[in-house]
């Protein structure tokens, strides 16, 4: 945690939950990526976090950004980065959310079916467009398989077709899975973009972009490798794969950028047990999977999570969140232990919580407010 959180909880004493971000970690992040894979353009993916201090700030270090809606579209133009500097790369778009965004100068478009090629070809005449490459995503605790990309043999054909309806075949597009833990996957993922390149050249397509997507990690409960690491193996991998004619680089970094410029706190709502004979107690706090949450789905994402006013003897505990769903349990398999000494009314630090938490939060389920943030 950096000294201006540390200073924050310990002079504001905010209501809770609430995420506080710092705004310096965000820049000290991008900067480290620049360094490292200065290669690579950034294509901040705005779902992460779409606050607009970071949008804001990330447009100022000249990042560009990756959008999955009209609605984000307009938060990075409302937060000054030119059209040119955004990918709307959801692979599934309304037609009329297509033109406008065309309309408003957007030029660089991903798909990954005929379907949605040929909305792209009506009302974004002429624009570049990446074909998005099926990934298993093993190795990552929160993957994007099955749902997004193609097999590469319809890939091929799509580029084609691209082309044959007038738009610009421009390149490929992977994403490994989020919190990806396993380096090689990068590998596996260039080797294929590149033998789609060599079979388009040989069709006459030129593509000129390779789009690596997100996946470098936050760091939870568990070690992972820094981000130089992943760095040296992603060029490894183009290199291999590439020689020298390295096409354009494009990386869609999310997690990696904010995850760890953020904490939640949160206070302890209730502690109890289910009978006499039990020794792990059930937690309740005032945050759970609708307040922000919702990465701890199946016990995904395992959160660092420190009580900051009680040490000494710990044990095991259930921990929950305060809605009316049984399925606002946040650890139950995977056993946290929090001091034997905890009391209603404590606070609780959860760690490593800038990225996919205020954005997936709720509206208002049973009444809830969406999780409060600030950026410092
Ligand atoms: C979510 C997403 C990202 C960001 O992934 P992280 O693992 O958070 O870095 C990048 N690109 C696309 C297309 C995405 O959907």
């Amino acid at each position: 945690m950096t000294a201006k959180i540390t200073r924050f909880f310990r002079e504001k004493r905010p209501d809770t939950p609430i995420l506080v971000v710092d705004l310096d970690a965000i820049s000290d992040n991008y900067q480290a990526l620049r360094r490292y894979l200065p290669l690579a353009e950034v294509f901040y993916a705005v779902k992460a976090n779409p606050a607009p201090e970071i949008l804001g700030l990330l447009a100022e270090l000249g990042s560009s950004f990756d959008t999955a809606s009209r609605a984000e579209i307009e938060q990075v133009l409302a937060a000054g980065a030119a059209p040119d500097r955004i990918s709307y790369g959801n692979v599934i778009k309304k037609q009329k959310d297509v033109a406008w965004a065309f309309e408003k100068g957007v030029r660089l478009f991903a798909f990954d079916s005929e379907a949605e090629l040929r909305k792209l070809a009506e009302s974004a005449p002429g624009a570049r467009v990446f074909c998005r490459l099926l990934m298993t995503c093993d190795g990552a605790e929160w993957p994007l398989s099955r749902k997004f990309g193609c097999e590469a043999d319809m890939a091929k054909d799509l580029l084609v077709l691209a082309r044959t309806l007038g738009l610009d075949p421009y390149g490929v597009s992977f994403h490994v899975g989020s919190q990806q833990t396993k380096l090689d996957q990068w590998d596996i993922a260039i080797g294929r973009t590149s033998m789609l390149f060599t079979e388009l050249s040989e069709a006459g397509i030129g593509l000129k972009m390779i789009n690596i997507g997100g996946g470098l990690p936050a760091h939870y409960r568990d070690d992972v490798a820094q981000v130089d690491a992943y760095a040296s193996e992603i060029m490894r991998a183009m290199t291999r794969h590439f020689g020298n004619d390295l096409p354009r680089m494009i990386i869609e970094p999310g997690r990696s950028l904010v995850g760890d410029a953020g904490v939640i706190e949160a206070e302890v709502v209730l502690i109890s047990r289910k009978s006499y004979g039990e020794d792990v107690r059930w937690v309740y706090l005032d945050i759970g999977k609708f307040g922000g949450l919702i990465e701890t789905m199946d016990e995904s994402i395992k959160y660092r999570i420190e009580t900051p006013e009680r040490r000494g003897a710990s044990g095991p505990v259930i921990l929950a969140g305060p809605t009316c769903d049984s399925a606002d349990i946040l650890y139950e398999t995977h056993r946290y232990k929090m001091p034997l000494s905890l009391k209603v009314g404590d606070r609780v630090r959860i760690h490593a919580t800038g990225a996919y938490t205020t954005s997936y939060a709720s509206v208002n389920f049973n009444g809830f407010q969406p999780l409060q943030s600030v950026y410092i």
